[in-house]
């Protein structure tokens, strides 16, 4: 057998969060097999304000082997244990996404058709009263979940607010001591082979050259190498997710941190309150066509809980995804591959999510097109059931007469997003594919707290006693309430991981 033609010099573009990302893992991941080198700009500089996390993110925190209370004292970070959604089933309506379960793993069929078989025999139980992580952020605590499933913290999920730029940093130290060479300066050309039109070296503006087999695209929303160089067209997803613009301000921390990102609807889209330990992050996704950059920046200034710690920033985009991520040796990863807007902070996980494919599919220097192939096709699923799950939170509302909201109650919805809508409504039940990253526990809480209700359940709910299964229902909501006052105080669970308790 011939020795495989090993890829041995990887180039990343881009020194962002995704470029440090994937930096970190490649390094960890390949050891000294592979030589990489990462190119990036400080004049051009970085998007930096992905604030906000989901829980995949500790398995990319085990892969490059971070310590835990070491990361959280480098990037100031928060828990996190959900988003609370104020105002956007209609104004004056507030519910909660957690991360984690709800109920408790009972044998049989699934917890929340037991749940929606005591509604409607008239248990008077809300969702949120059979969540931990919910009740713990309403009233400011935290703790870890424990692997004993018979222990109500097992229900427990939680990821992290952090400050983007200290965990690129960060990442950037751990890959330098893992031998990634950094080259500072702007890209001026990308060298590409005649016949396969492979990239085959970046050259700067002041002249260095860096060869390479494979090569990362990192630059962000410019695309530089899977579009720019590849001409790797974007699938414009806009008319689903119509806000185009954020403006950002961090402002000062106010007393106790909360562990939750807070997500208010405004009149054109909605504004993000995202606590960290040293200040509180915020910003105000909007659509430009119903709202000026102006109103915006005077909107988020208006509502912040602490004093400005810097001008407002405005950034600019569009929804949508590239269908051919990875093309011939270049494959995107990060803001280069496709962006959906920050609502439920998806945008490091498919970072994460990227990496790990190209880690299972790492090609050899032929670029066995079926390795892209198959990236392609399983990047696209993350992108298009996470799109559906974003759409929902925008159809799914009333009471609200803004051009924003009327239009994204009326568009016309994805083929896949009505069906699984429907089949709630009908059956309640969560139609789901086996690969796909929000899972049961997600869909319920936006498509109940939306306001979509559920008419129908499980028939094999019905083996259950009704009178047990109430009982049931109604205990968990006690174990629920007893535990959450008996558990620590956010601030002091950080304290207590920081060592500063
Ligand atoms: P960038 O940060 O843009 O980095 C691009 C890199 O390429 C930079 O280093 C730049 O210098 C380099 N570069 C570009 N051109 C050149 C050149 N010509 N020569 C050399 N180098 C070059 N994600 C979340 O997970 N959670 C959130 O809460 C969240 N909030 C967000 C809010 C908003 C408003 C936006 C827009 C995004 C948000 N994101 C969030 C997404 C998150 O910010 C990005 O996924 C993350 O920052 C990764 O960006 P990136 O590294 O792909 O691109």
């Amino acid at each position: 057998m011939q020795a495989p033609d090993r890829v041995r010099r990887v180039v990343i573009l881009g020194g962002g969060t995704a470029g440090w990302m994937t930096a970190a893992a490649l390094s960890r991941s390949l050891g000294d097999a592979v030589a990489i080198t990462l190119l990036e700009s400080d004049a051009i500089g970085t998007v930096g304000v992905g604030e906000a996390t989901i829980p995949t993110i500790h398995w990319f925190n085990e892969l490059v082997g971070i310590d835990e209370a070491a990361f959280v004292r480098a990037t100031q970070a928060t828990f996190k244990l959900g988003i609370e959604f104020v105002d956007w089933t209609a104004p004056g309506h507030r519910y909660f996404h957690p991360f984690g379960q709800f109920g408790a793993p009972l044998p049989g069929v699934a917890f929340h058709h037991r749940w929606l078989k005591a509604q409607a025999e008239g248990l008077d139980v809300p969702l949120s009263a059979l969540s931990l992580a919910a009740q713990l952020a309403a009233q400011g605590r935290f703790a870890k979940p424990t692997g004993d499933a018979r222990s109500i913290l097992s229900t427990l999920g939680y990821a992290y607010h952090f400050d983007a730029g200290l965990y690129a940093a960060y990442l950037r130290r751990l890959s330098e001591s893992a031998g990634v060479t950094r080259i500072e300066g702007k890209l001026h050309h990308v060298e590409r082979d005649g016949e396969t039109g492979f990239v085959t070296a970046l050259t700067t503006e002041r002249g260095e050259r860096i060869e390479g087999d494979l090569f990362i695209d990192c630059s962000g929303f410019r695309a530089l190498l899977i579009a720019g160089a590849m001409g790797e067209g974007y699938e414009d997803w806009s008319h689903w997710l119509p806000c185009d613009r954020a403006v950002a301000v961090p402002c000062a921390r106010v007393a106790a941190t909360t562990p939750f990102t807070r997500s208010t609807a405004r009149a054109a889209g909605w504004q993000w309150r995202i606590p960290l330990q040293h200040r509180t992050g915020n910003g105000y996704v909007y659509a430009g066509r119903y709202l000026s950059d102006d109103e915006a920046a005077a909107t988020l200034l208006g509502s912040l809980d602490g004093e400005a710690l810097a001008e407002p920033r405005f950034l600019r985009f569009t929804a949508g995804t590239r269908r051919r991520p990875w093309r011939g040796n270049v494959v995107a990863i990060g803001l280069s591959s496709g962006f959906l807007e920050p609502l439920e902070s998806t945008s490091i996980h498919l970072i994460q999510s990227g990496i790990t494919k190209l880690l299972t599919l790492f090609p050899n220097r032929d670029f066995d097109p079926a390795l892209a192939d198959r990236f392609n096709e399983v990047f696209a699923r993350d992108m298009d059931g996470i799109k559906d799950f974003l759409i929902l939170h925008y159809h799914a509302t009333s009471g609200r007469d803004d051009p924003l909201w009327r239009h994204c109650r009326t568009m016309p919805l994805p083929d896949s997003l009505r069906a699984r809508e429907e089949q709630y409504r009908r059956s309640g039940r969560i139609i789901l594919d086996p690969d796909e990253l929000f899972r049961e526990a997600s869909w319920l809480a936006v498509l109940n707290g939306q306001g979509i209700v559920a008419q129908g359940y499980n028939p094999l709910a019905d083996a259950i006693d009704s009178t047990t299964n109430r009982a049931q229902v109604r205990q968990i909501a006690e174990v629920v309430a007893r535990a959450a006052p008996t558990l620590p105080l956010h601030d002091a669970a950080l304290a207590a991981m920081l060592g500063t308790s």
